[in-house]
């Protein structure tokens, strides 16, 4: 059986070292063949420096170069297109998916389960502010987006060939792969682990990327954030209606005059501000569609190393080939050479 690990990287030079150290003794501890698939996200800093000298010693370390950053979820897809393994595990670079969990997901996937999911128990280290936005995301996503989705299961995960041929039909460009392990129902264990604190580095997930990974969650499952707004929408106009019905009463019935321009104010301003929210989630929603109708590549592979279906790139000049599904690649950046004069 060949194991496969896949391990997305951005930026992770500090982390790089302990987590190899980590790896090997229980990796040769396993006693089957294995690989480990490096997709660095554009990093910036030594990330691969360290990593082509890794590939140069063993060539059981593989890595796919991205030609810039194309986030987490874009890595670990392409992470599990090259993948050659009977089971692929995916992994976190900064050593908070503990390797030492392998032996026992492995020994799941033997008993036949096509994905074995790390559950976080206890987030060690991990701020106030991180742990209650991660509650509230699980909460959320599983009350209104799927209830299939595990809480505090996060992308450390083992899959079967199987669960990976299916995950790679999926091709949407707004990606939340925990949303679409959920939605293949595939038979699945769950590992309960403490999670650690990142072992180096810092984390490459500020608030503002979690605030935007959580949107793409909600927005890519569920229409419910529509339905909220048509229903805030409907309740607003009810109360819009309740209160000009009143106003007639008022003027009619009772014979005051009109008053206060200033609740005049806030009702406008509610019911604008309830308008353009509503119709700023709509647009939303056509922006996504518009960016999966345009269909581009989820991720551009620039350099290849160990990588066994990587084509070699033709003698000159740029060439785009398209390999794996619609992942793209771009091989052989050489100068064409200068013009005969
Ligand atoms: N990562 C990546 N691309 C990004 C952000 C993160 O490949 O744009 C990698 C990162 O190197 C790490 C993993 O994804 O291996 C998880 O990131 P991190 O540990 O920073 O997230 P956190 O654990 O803090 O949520
Ligand atoms: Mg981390």
């Amino acid at each position: 059986m060949l194991l496969s690990l896949v391990i997305p990287v951005y930026n992770e030079e500090e982390a790089l070292p302990s987590l190899l150290r980590a790896l090997r003794p229980v990796l040769d501890g396993l006693g089957c063949e294995y690989e480990i698939l490096f997709v660095d996200d554009g990093s910036r800093d030594g990330t691969r420096l360290l990593l082509d000298a890794e590939a140069a010693a063993d060539p059981r370390v593989k890595v796919l170069g991205f030609s810039r950053n194309f986030g987490h979820q874009a890595a670990i897809t392409a992470g599990l297109d090259f993948a050659a393994g009977d089971a692929v595990v995916v992994m976190d670079a900064d050593l908070q998916d503990p390797p030492a969990l392998l032996p026992e997901m492995v020994a799941l996937y033997e008993r036949g389960y096509d994905v074995v999911s790390a559950q976080r128990v206890d987030r060690e280290g991990e701020s106030v502010f991180k742990r209650g936005t991660a509650a509230l995301f699980y909460g959320l996503m599983q009350r209104a987006v799927d209830e299939r989705l595990r809480p505090q299961v996060g992308d450390f995960r083992l899959f079967s060939r199987a669960a990976v041929v299916a995950l790679r039909g999926f091709r949407e460009q707004h990606r939340f792969l925990r949303g679409l392990v959920a939605w293949l129902g595939l038979k699945e264990a769950i590992l309960p682990f403490r999670r650690p604190p990142r072992v180096a580095g810092t984390t490459k997930y500020p608030a503002w990327k979690m605030a935007r990974f959580a949107w793409t969650a909600v927005s890519s499952f569920s229409a419910l954030p529509l339905k909220l707004s048509l229903g805030g929408g409907l309740l607003l106009s009810g109360l819009g209606l309740a209160y000009s019905v009143f106003v007639v009463y008022e003027t009619v019935v009772l014979g005051t005059t009109v008053r206060g321009w200033s609740s005049l104010v806030c009702l406008q301003l509610l019911f604008s501000g309830a308008t353009l929210t509503a119709v700023g989630l709509v647009g939303d929603y056509v922006a996504r569609i518009y960016e999966e109708v345009k269909g581009r590549p989820l991720y551009v592979v620039s350099e290849a190393v160990n990588v066994a279906a990587y084509v070699a790139p033709p003698a000159r000049g740029l060439r785009v080939v398209a390999r794996q599904q619609d992942a793209a690649w771009v091989a052989g950046v050489e100068p064409a050479g200068r013009c005969p004069r």
